[in-house]
């Protein structure tokens, strides 16, 4: 049996400059080598970073020749035109970014992103070629009624309602609300719960469910990875404030390594 490949996604949100991209990639770059060093490449999860887009060109001269990949933020649904502030796919693929955030709960909250709209740029990046990774989650309100299973069904079947049946490629992230950079986490039971009712989700839609890759993000951390990490749906972490600081970062990187064969 292949073991599938966990994905660590850094989502560095508004947090960038010149000089702490240089320090921060340098330093991934330089402790992924040791890390393959030391347990082999097939052994290493997959690494992507989502810097905001003016550092693209950076972040890309920086990986260049390293395995860590880049991703985008969000993007716009449109291909060009007047829609001032979006940028489109082709932009993202000029600057070789290969995975896009969408649906995040601060994409939803303060750009009043919505179901449908986030089910457009799914079905737009996955023709483009992209990967999406697409952003659910319950608030602490949703959960305390009961209704996270609910609105996980919600999101989740929208996002993914315009793709073609057998779908593969998605990328799904299990962001509880509450959880986001709250230091608040879901127990490693919880998330594996959501996790395993994703999965459920996505099985009637595609062949591809098993092989699918659900992230957990909310206050993933070093301390905490290596337990969310060895649940058995738990696929990879979307990490937030952690990945801003590079030895957390490759620590939680450490952690998916010892659950790849
Ligand atoms: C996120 O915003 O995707 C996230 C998981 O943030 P944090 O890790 O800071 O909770």
């Amino acid at each position: 049996m292949t073991v599938k490949r966990k994905l660590i996604a850094g989502n560095w949100k508004m947090n960038a400059s010149f000089s702490s991209n240089e320090a921060l990639v340098k330093a991934l770059v330089t402790g992924l080598d040791a890390l393959k060093a030391q347990v082999g490449q097939p052994s290493l999860p997959d690494v992507l970073v989502c810097p905001p887009a003016p550092y693209w060109a950076q972040v890309s001269a920086l990986l260049e020749g390293s395995s860590i990949a880049q991703g985008a933020q969000d993007v716009s649904e449109h291909d060009k035109g007047a829609y001032t502030g979006e940028l489109s796919l082709s932009m993202l693929k000029e600057f070789k970014v290969d995975h896009v955030i969408l649906g995040h709960s601060e994409r939803r909250r303060y750009q009043f992103q919505n179901d449908s709209l986030i089910c457009h740029k799914v079905f737009q990046a996955m023709n483009a070629g992209l990967t999406p990774i697409v952003c659910v989650g319950e608030t602490q309100d949703e959960r305390e009624q009961g209704q996270t299973w609910a609105v996980i069904k919600r999101q989740v079947m929208s996002a993914l309602s315009m793709l073609p049946v057998d779908f593969d490629r998605v990328v799904v992230a299990y962001e509880p609300v509450w959880a986001i950079g709250t230091g608040l986490t879901a127990t490693p039971v919880m998330a594996q719960e959501v996790h395993a009712y994703i999965r459920s989700l996505l099985e009637p839609r595609t062949t591809h469910a098993k092989a699918l890759r659900i992230l957990y993000g909310g206050s993933m951390n070093a301390a905490n990875a290596q337990a969310l990490l060895a649940q058995p749906d738990v696929d990879g972490g979307l990490i937030g404030s952690a990945a801003l600081s590079s030895s957390d970062f490759l620590s939680i990187i450490s952690s998916a390594v010892a659950r790849n064969p």
